[in-house]
């Protein structure tokens, strides 16, 4: 029924309207329910009034399937539902464009928007160009950021919104959350889930990654300090994302609308059974993304619910990027309509997504790595870099390149150039139209952090792993592409081996700050990889030309890899740089490009930077001492 193209004519509506319209004066409710016999709107004195004080005001049937309701006065405050008879059932369900709820997301709320907003809000986000390449990404979760001891966070801020506006925390004269995070010297912040979320009771929140959504275009309440107060939770997460603005960090937001939380009570299945998800030839509910239901992204009012929220979280939270969750679930084309409006509300806004192959479309029509030429202005996680320099995420023991698997040369390889159409010698597993749609990274909040890969993969001792971490980190960051890493991986972030914390305890998960102290040398090596990156347009080609032009590879052995930047071919003031990866047990000659030179090295295996570490003077070879990274320039 849904899919036949009498449905599509008569039901797709167009309008910008769905769900709430406030004024002062009235407030209009429009919802999608092409198969309702009756849509009321049903409004409550209080969030728990019981369901049978509800007073319903009956919706008119309008246009393409959609019923209207226009409430008088000023209904700022009002806790409402729809109530549907559909296929013999009187179903109660949430508004799905929603914007506030009653605590637990359990009722919906009309609020004037306009009374969310903190003070400033409105000034001009943190200068970025819009290259993805000069971009880097920390993905990090609200709770993290302060639940731990070590975190200089009172306990009122906690695990909240409110954290992220204070910006002098410290611990033992270290800086610690907001203001670690930028003395590191990332562009943007990428949070776990903020929207809303089932699994966490909001009026006692525990510890949960939140890739279980509920309502779509609500900010979670746990991480509020009054999950009671619909509007507070608006305000504190607009809070949030204007300090960390005004400390030049750009702010982006996991969304995840591959699934949901639980697919027979998800407010839209209630309004319109059957219509969000997809379905096999059985009747059941298909689980490409392993989470119980996959989001039918090809229907065009699903599509439009996703391309619709996507905006309003862009232009009502003044967001600065998005990431998709499984984005192989969803279909090309309601990707494209997704980088298409948000090239209309501000194109510097960045959208990444995990492009892995799964769900039940047509591969040519799924939003994945190998579709990813049809996406432009979208990148992709490169698995084959990450697995590459480490070792499979699947397999805890197994090594990569960078801890002594020569075969996995290949893919480190590709990596680096940012899986562009390079060379025929160079294999990648699937080609990007430009660098920028590949996100190159070593460690995410999923599986086991680059840590706890070493220490179940490589035999060693812990000075030599915090030299395989710099490496192994060093290898993905100034790859081409768009560098992405995990909060704390600057500090060698252990999670006691979870490689799946997402309802692990704060103990696992949350961040520690002593670790800033007790891994210093990493730490001051991210920060030293960040400036360099930041200062020498070499490291962040923008197109796949330069790529081809400005980056060749140079003869070493299986366990090295060695390429030249030429830099003056791409603004950069160092002419040429040559980057030096040596996986190898022993320390590795390198033959320079160009003959005898004097050579500046700013990278080596213990610090990392702008500033010359050491000057070679007249040399043909360079040595690289084991498992380490070289950088050098002229
Ligand atoms: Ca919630």
């Amino acid at each position: 029924l849904y899919d036949s193209p009498e449905f599509i004519s008569k039901y797709t509506y167009t309008g910008n309207d769905l769900g709430v319209t406030y004024t002062k004066k009235a407030t209009t409710l429009r919802v999608w329910a092409p198969t309702a016999t009756a849509v009321n709107v049903v409004t409550y004195k209080e969030s728990n009034s019981p369901y049978s004080s509800g007073k319903l005001t009956p919706m008119k049937y309008d246009v393409k399937g959609t019923w209207v309701a226009t409430l008088k006065g000023d209904q700022d405050g009002t806790v409402f539902n729809y109530r549907v008879q559909v296929n013999g059932f009187n179903n109660e369900a949430v508004d799905p464009y929603v914007r506030a709820t009653t605590v637990n997301g359990l009722r919906g709320v009309i609020v004037d928007l306009s009374t969310t907003n903190p003070k400033g809000w409105g000034m001009a986000k943190p200068r970025f160009s819009g290259k993805p390449t000069d971009a880097i990404i920390y993905e990090l979760h609200v709770r993290d950021l302060s639940m731990d001891a070590s975190s200089g966070y009172p306990a009122a801020q906690k695990g909240k919104y409110v954290a992220f506006t204070n910006t002098k925390t410290s611990h033992n004269g270290e800086k610690t959350g907001v203001a670690a995070i930028k003395d590191l010297g990332v562009t943007h912040v990428e949070l776990l889930p903020i929207f809303d979320f089932a699994t966490v009771d909001e009026n006692n929140p525990t510890f949960n990654w939140g890739y279980d959504p509920q309502n779509y275009n609500v900010p979670e309440g746990s991480y509020s300090a009054d999950p009671t107060n619909p509007k507070l939770r608006i305000t504190e997460l607009k809070s949030a994302i204007l300090s960390l603005h005004k400390q030049g960090l750009r702010i982006n937001m996991d969304a995840v609308y591959n699934h949901v939380s639980n697919a027979s009570s998800f407010s839209q299945n209630l309004i319109v059974p059957n219509y969000f998800f997809r379905r096999d030839d059985n009747g059941n509910l298909t689980s490409g993304s392993g989470c119980g239901n996959d989001v039918a992204s090809e229907r065009p009012m699903v599509r439009k619910f996703i391309v619709d929220s996507v905006k309003y979280w862009a232009s009502e939270y003044n967001l600065d990027g998005f990431r998709f969750d499984l984005m192989g679930i969803l279909d090309v084309t309601t990707m494209q309509n997704v980088r298409e409006e948000l090239d209309k509300i501000d194109p510097s806004i960045i959208v990444i997504g995990e492009g892995w192959n799964m769900g039940g479309l047509p591969e040519d029509q799924r939003a994945t790595q190998v579709n990813i030429s049809k996406l432009d202005g979208i990148a992709a996680f490169n698995d084959q870099i990450r697995d590459g320099i480490k070792g499979s995420v699947f397999n805890a023991d197994e090594k990569g390149w960078a801890t002594g698997n020569t075969g996995r040369r290949g893919d480190v390889v590709a990596g680096i150039t940012g899986n562009v159409a390079y060379s025929a010698s160079v294999t990648a597993n699937w080609i990007t139209n430009d660098p920028g749609q590949s996100v190159s990274y070593v460690e995410a909040h999923d599986n086991l952090t680059l840590a706890d890969k070493l220490f179940s993969s490589v035999n060693t001792n812990a000075t030599t792993r915090s030299k395989l971490h710099r490496f192994a980190s060093s290898i993905a960051f100034l790859a081409q592409g768009l560098p992405f890493i995990h909060a704390g991986q600057e500090f060698e972030r252990t999670k006691g081996g979870d490689d799946n914390s997402y309802q692990s305890s704060d103990a696992v998960n949350s961040m520690k700050y002593k670790q800033r102290v007790t891994y210093a040398t990493t730490l001051n090596y991210f920060k030293g990889l960040i400036s360099l990156r930041k200062a020498h347009p070499a490291f962040r080609m923008a197109t796949t030309s330069d790529v081809k032009k400005n980056l060749t590879f140079l003869n070493t052995s299986q366990t090295v890899i060695a390429y030249k930047l030429n830099g003056a071919g791409v603004g950069d003031k160092w002419g040429t740089i040559v980057v030096i990866h040596n996986a190898g047990k022993a320390t590795a000659s390198v033959t320079m490009p160009g003959g005898k030179a004097t050579w500046k090295v700013v990278v080596n295996g213990d610090k990392a930077g702008v500033a010359t570490l050491a000057t070679l003077k007249s040399i043909t070879k360079v040595s690289v001492p084991a498992g380490t990274t070289m950088v050098v320039y002229k």
